[in-house]
């Protein structure tokens, strides 16, 4: 039997009235395949308080760039947004406003993008015009959303460009990118989303092509930018090192959910998921002895077609309790007094509250719909 869709408004959940710049509410994205629909976020919702920054990590597959993406409108078909609500709250005194009210070919959205939330993606060389200057396409922004006056706009192009360190910022604002290295290719991407002073920032692996040295200047600059400007940042990766370097909370997602929330010191120091706890010995670490093997977790994640029951991680798993974790979908529970710290696991009291069965992945028999 066709799967009933829901639409993206049909189940208002109210924000929390805290300063958050952006809250999440219960998102859902399908992919609507010829196959079946595809399910990337089943259920997703963290919010970002003004001025903080959130790591959004992960292995590949689970569904970090698609929730960045999400928060732009710019999921692309045959994806889509079926169920949920993003609360943007761009000034401290603004009323939040659920962007997905919006068409995402709307002027509406068009303002917020780039203007309220701005977005560093991996790969620069795929994200600047290679017909166009970088100071082309920064004043183009500026123009768009800050300024008509192109004189301004390009005087604003050149002092952004020297504030992400860019060495003779006019000399750089009228070369083409395919004639900076991979570093300034970045720093032109992260001036180009900071030219209109956003609110928000997601940065989807923005270091991850590039060697440690520049890495390590990159993430330096975005931190000091960061607290000049005010602003709140997204900042998604799957290397944990960077987590540590950059965020003050973080959330783990595993298949499409939140298997883990907490501030980055409970995360490094006190891990509960044994997926997070598995992440965290996968990594190089300081006093590993001589030909000691760094761990791996065992298996891989799932391909989107096949169809896991239970908790998603339970062919995976070390603490795997069968008749439980392969049958019933863990509950998010808090853990004991620290309502911040949050699990999705069998192991930690009142994670079979809400109790359900429910499968991941692929949902076989449901109806391909358009986008
Ligand atoms: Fe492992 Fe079970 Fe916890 Fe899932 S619910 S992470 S399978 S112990």
């Amino acid at each position: 039997m066709a799967e009933t869709i829901p639409s993206a408004q049909s189940t208002e959940i109210r924000p929390t009235g805290e300063d958050n710049v952006i809250e999440v509410l219960d998102l859902h994205v399908h992919f609507f395949t010829t196959l079946g629909v595809v399910r990337a976020l089943n259920g997703v919702t963290f919010k970002i308080p003004r001025g903080r920054v959130l790591g959004v990590v992960g292995e590949s597959g689970s569904g970090k760039s698609v929730t960045g993406f999400s928060i732009m409108q710019l999921v692309q078909h045959p994806g889509k947004i079926v169920k949920g609500q993003i609360l943007l709250k761009a000034r401290k005194d603004d009323q939040p406003i659920n962007i997905l009210k919006y068409d995402r070919h709307s002027q509406q959205m068009r303002n917020i993008r780039g203007n309220e939330v701005g977005m560093i993606f991996q790969e620069p060389m795929t994200s600047l015009n290679p017909s166009y200057t970088v100071g082309n396409q920064i004043q183009e922004a500026i123009l768009l959303h800050q300024t008509p006056d192109k004189d301004e706009a390009w005087r604003r192009t050149v002092d952004i460009l020297r504030r992400v360190g860019m060495p003779n910022p006019e000399r750089i604002a009228r070369s083409y990118p395919h004639e900076l290295s991979g570093g300034m290719r970045q720093r032109a991407m992260i001036a180009m989303a900071l030219s209109c002073t956003p609110s928000l920032l997601i940065a989807d692996e923005p270091t991850t092509a590039l060697d440690v040295t520049t890495e390590a200047q990159i993430l330096d600059l975005m931190r000091e930018l960061q607290k000049d400007i005010g602003m709140s940042i997204m900042f998604i990766t799957h290397n944990m090192g960077v987590v540590a370097q950059m965020c003050d909370e973080v959330v783990v997602m595993y298949l499409g959910r939140i298997v883990e929330r907490a501030s980055v010191e409970e995360i490094f120091y006190d891990p509960k998921h044994p997926y997070t706890v598995a992440l965290l010995r996968s990594i190089p670490r300081i006093g590993l002895s001589k030909g000691e093997k760094l761990e791996v977790i065992k298996g891989g994640v799932p391909d989107s077609y096949s169809t896991v029951t239970g908790c998603p991680f339970h062919p995976r798993c070390p603490n795997f309790m069968p008749g439980i974790c392969d049958k019933v979908m863990p509950a998010e529970t808090p853990i004991e007094g620290n309502p911040h710290h949050t699990v999705r696991c069998h192991l930690y009291p009142g994670s079979a509250a809400e109790a359900e069965v429910e499968t991941s992945g692929l949902a076989p028999g449901t109806a391909p719909a358009a986008s």
